[in-house]
């Protein structure tokens, strides 16, 4: 019987440059692709609404690629291990390969498999597809891992360039009996409701828009992204996020194209602000890895006595940018409408959440878990605590970004703000980001009326930032 291996696909839904599956072919005679769902195996952080809007499409797409390919993609429900076992003894293969991923309870979940397939005469073999390097690969010096950014990127800087990445199959040779398996549309992944109907505008999932996004990316953007990327009403950024975290490309493949494309025409410099935030994506990991218990509980453990108020009327506003901020109300209605945010928005919102607001930042994170298309327990977790000011690395407390003074820097005319809170798009650029400073005549004038045509603000960010920052002090004395 020719060697067959199970190539377990996961959050790696592409053909290029995917380690397990090179390895399998080179390996084997026949490969079993599958796809397990279980969004349960990965509780408390299973798979949010956006995300499953993500990875029902990923899956037709990739289930099209394949069959391209001469294979077919075998879909199951159920558990992880228990389908791995039937798949083998269903077609006899006798090795399952897939790709490493590094939130806790994946882990943990992962070295269980591992050792329960070896138990039952089935080798089991895993790869690094969806870092640069692997976080326990990058030590600090003396030993032990980073809790810095710039030392990590630096060192990253430093150390031996990447491998070559792998040319996508030429065909994907199957077993004859190909065994039961569902279409992706029967694991029934699409949330209820349909605040998603606008998605499809901006995102095509597969790896196909990967490449297409990578393409626009290098051709219009990546000279611009130094500067661009701060402003939230030019395309001055990547969007490849929700690629990278589904898997349909590689940071790898990103990495050497922009690398080739640097050394050819001798721009190096100007590309490597945009290769330090692949670095923040693998540091984002790392942290992860090494601090398994930062997804819920504050890195810096004084802040687990913070005071944090819960306000419903609040988060909600905040939920359906609502709150009278134009800033934070057109992150918030960007993100519902799109299922992605511009990061110097995220920022700004989740630092008015958690300061201005005084919500515990979990609660924030929650919401930005369930609705956007690239939540990634790594990125998410570290963004959330780097801005709340409880996280490694953290932007300091006292440090609480004004929504007026950062909308005047990064939004001078107001383009972002004109786009997501048209009902105010009439009003002069100088009062755009904070409509309650303009005088009535203005206001009359631009037929605007404060409290009606749009919210008056929820809280009033000078008040709101001294307390704040009085609850940090008392936090402090308390240390
Ligand atoms: C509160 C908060 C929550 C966040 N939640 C997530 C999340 O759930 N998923 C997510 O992918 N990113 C998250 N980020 C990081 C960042 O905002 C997004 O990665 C970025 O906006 C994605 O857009 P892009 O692909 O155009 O990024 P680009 O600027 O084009 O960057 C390229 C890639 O680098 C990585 N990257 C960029 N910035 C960061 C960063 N600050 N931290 C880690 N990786 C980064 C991403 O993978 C991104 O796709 C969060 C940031 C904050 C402040």
């Amino acid at each position: 019987m020719p060697s067959t291996a199970i190539v377990w696909i996961r959050r790696d839904l592409r053909l290029k440059d995917n380690p397990a599956l090179n390895a399998a072919l080179n390996n084997h005679e026949k490969v079993v692709i599958v796809y397990v769902s279980n969004t349960q195996e990965e509780a408390p952080w299973e798979m949010g609404a956006a995300s499953r809007w993500w990875i029902h499409h990923s899956l037709i797409n990739f289930a099209e690629r394949i069959k391209k390919h001469g294979n077919t993609l075998i879909i199951r429900q159920g558990g992880s291990l228990k389908t791995l076992i039937e798949l083998s003894a269903e077609t006899g293969a006798k090795s399952v390969y897939w790709n490493r991923l590094y939130d806790p309870t994946i882990v943990k979940r992962d070295k269980f498999i591992k050792q329960q397939l070896v138990e039952n005469g089935i080798a089991a073999r895993s790869f690094n597809g969806a870092l640069l390097r692997e976080p326990w690969d990058v030590e600090k010096e003396g030993g032990g891992f980073y809790k810095v950014y710039t030392p990590f990127s630096r060192r990253y800087f430093q150390l031996t360039e990447l491998g070559p990445e792998h040319e996508a199959p030429d065909s994907l040779p199957g077993v004859e009996r190909i065994p039961q398996h569902l279409k992706p549309e029967q694991l029934n992944l699409l949330p209820i409701g349909n605040w998603y109907s606008e998605f499809s505008r901006y995102w095509e999932p597969g790896e196909e828009g990967a490449g297409i996004k990578l393409n626009q990316f290098m051709d219009d953007v990546v000279l611009r992204y130094a500067t661009d990327r701060d402003v939230p009403g030019v395309s001055g950024v990547s969007r490849l996020s929700p690629y990278l975290h589904f898997g349909e490309i590689s940071p790898r493949q990103i990495w050497h194209r922009v690398q080739q494309y640097a050394s050819f025409s001798q721009r190096e410099e100007e590309v490597k602000p945009y290769l330090k935030q692949l670095v923040w994506r693998d540091f984002a990991h790392h942290l992860l890895y090494h601090l398994p218990h930062t997804p819920q509980r504050p890195f810096r453990e004084l802040f687990a006595d913070f005071q944090w108020q819960h306000d419903d009327a609040l988060f909600r506003a905040w939920c359906q940018g609502k709150t009278g901020i134009p800033l934070i109300d057109a992150g918030m209605r960007e993100l519902w409408q799109t299922g992605w945010m511009h990061n110097r928005v995220r920022m700004l919102t989740a630092s008015f959440l958690t300061k201005n607001g005084l919500v515990h930042w979990l609660e924030g994170a929650k919401w930005f878990w369930d609705t956007l298309l690239d939540a990634s327990l790594a990125n998410n977790t570290m963004g959330w605590q780097w801005t709340a000011g409880c996280g490694v690395d953290a932007a300091p407390y006292f440090r609480i970004f004004s929504p007026v003074r950062q909308g005047d820097r990064f939004d001078q005319q107001g383009l972002y703000i004109k786009k997501w809170v048209p009902e105010i798009a009439n009003l002069p650029e100088k009062y755009i980001h904070q409509p309650w400073a303009a005088p009535a005549p203005i206001l009359s004038e631009a037929n605007f009326v404060l409290g009606k045509s749009y919210p008056l603000p929820i809280v009033d960010l000078s008040t709101t930032r001294k307390c704040a920052l009085e609850r940090y002090q008392a936090l402090k004395k308390g240390d």
